[in-house]
């Protein structure tokens, strides 16, 4: 595997091999055009087929239903945050948030940064985040319900996505886009940093309702104005090609892959690989309720500090990287997204049965 180790990390994370071996191939010279994609401009005829190509790969694979638009965006997950409010919002107008963890609170906390009305219908803090709420009224006037789907760092994914009529459903999917089918006409906004399922960092993935789109006001920051991005097809200004043309390639390599049906098959083969150690084991303890698991991240504890040290430093040894837990919860975490390969997973689980039978 050519110096390869596991990759386990939270994001930016594994990419899949076959991608990177055809960026290596075309990296000094594009499809023999004697230069790299980093070095084309943006309004040349070859990168507008690149990001055309990926907005048509992303309706395919993800199944983007007609009256939606693809925006990539730069800014990150984070900028996210602020885009939703600043554009969704009408004048006096609140908006619903469910709180699952540290990144459900940082968008709470930029809406109401930037002055906006935030109702937290929801929270799981009283179980220090171990489960996704299922109860909670939304309310009728929310400008939008804000959710994210898969917590990062917790370890908890949404397993059915709520109802909200006619509230625009909001989602922050920067861990577990495309890692199984989801219905997105339940959505009016999605978005991802496309460094965990999509690709590198500096692309920041949206699908955005045609109607939502075109609410923008007109005293935004452009860099968060879906209309003024989305409505230039993602070339309002000089986007981030490289980037764009990694997501392109990873879209391409999950549509031949079999696509998110196989896709998910696969990932719930990973996860179900951890989940039943730390279930048959009183060595390892998983950190969430089960109905609320992650089958991106798998967050779990051992006995003592000590041993947690022990394990992420043997398995580094063993050539796995990443498994330490997000430094605001301690203990250890399995990032396995789409493109970290079964193998990776039989490895790190063989490891685990190892380590119980000496330190157990
Ligand atoms: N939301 C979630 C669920 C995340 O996991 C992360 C990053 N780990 C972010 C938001 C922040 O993303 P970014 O660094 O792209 O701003």
């Amino acid at each position: 595997m050519e110096n390869r180790i596991f990759n386990f990390n939270a994001g930016p994370a594994a990419l899949p091999l076959a991608v990177l071996e055809e960026v290596r191939d075309d990296l000094i010279s594009y499809k023999g055009e004697g230069l790299s994609v980093m070095e084309m401009s943006h309004r040349s005829k070859t990168f507008d087929s690149i990001i055309k190509e990926a907005e048509e790969l992303a309706k395919e694979v993800y199944s983007i239903p007609d009256g939606y638009h693809v925006i990539f965006m730069q800014g990150g997950a984070t900028l996210q945050f602020a885009a939703v409010p600043l554009n969704l919002l009408g004048e006096n107008q609140s908006a619903d948030y469910i709180n699952t963890g540290s990144w459900s609170k940082k968008a709470i906390a930029e809406a109401e940064k930037l002055g906006k009305k935030v109702n937290v219908i929801a929270t799981s803090e009283d179980q220090n985040f171990n489960y996704i709420p299922d109860s909670f009224s939304i309310n009728p006037d929310a400008g939008y319900l804000h959710i994210t789907s898969n917590n990062t760092i917790f370890g908890t994914q949404w397993a059915n996505y709520p109802d909200t009529g006619s509230v625009p459903l909001v989602a922050d999917m920067s861990s577990d886009i495309g890692c199984r089918p989801f219905d997105i006409s339940k959505f009016g906004v999605i978005y991802a940093g496309a460094q965990k399922n999509m690709g590198p960092s500096g692309v920041t993935f949206v699908i955005i309702r045609n109607d939502l789109m075109e609410k923008s006001p007109d005293n935004i920051p452009t860099m968060t104005s879906y209309k003024l991005i989305g409505g230039k097809d993602s070339l309002y200004n000089t986007p981030p090609t490289f980037g764009i043309y990694i997501l392109k390639l990873v879209l391409q390599w999950v549509k031949d892959g079999g696509g998110l049906n196989k896709l998910a098959e696969t990932n719930l083969m990973k996860a179900n690989m951890i989940y039943d150690i730390l279930d048959s084991s009183d060595f390892y303890k998983g950190t969430v309720v089960k109905e609320s698991r992650s089958i991106m991240n798998v967050t779990f504890r051992l006995p003592t500090e000590d041993l947690e040290k022990d394990f992420i430093a043997k398995t580094l040894a063993e050539g796995m990287i990443g498994l330490k837990g997000h430094r605001s919860v301690g203990g250890c975490r399995a990032s396995i997204y789409n493109a970290v390969p079964l193998e990776a997973v039989k490895t790190l689980t063989e490891f685990m049965k190892e380590f119980e039978k000496s330190n157990g």
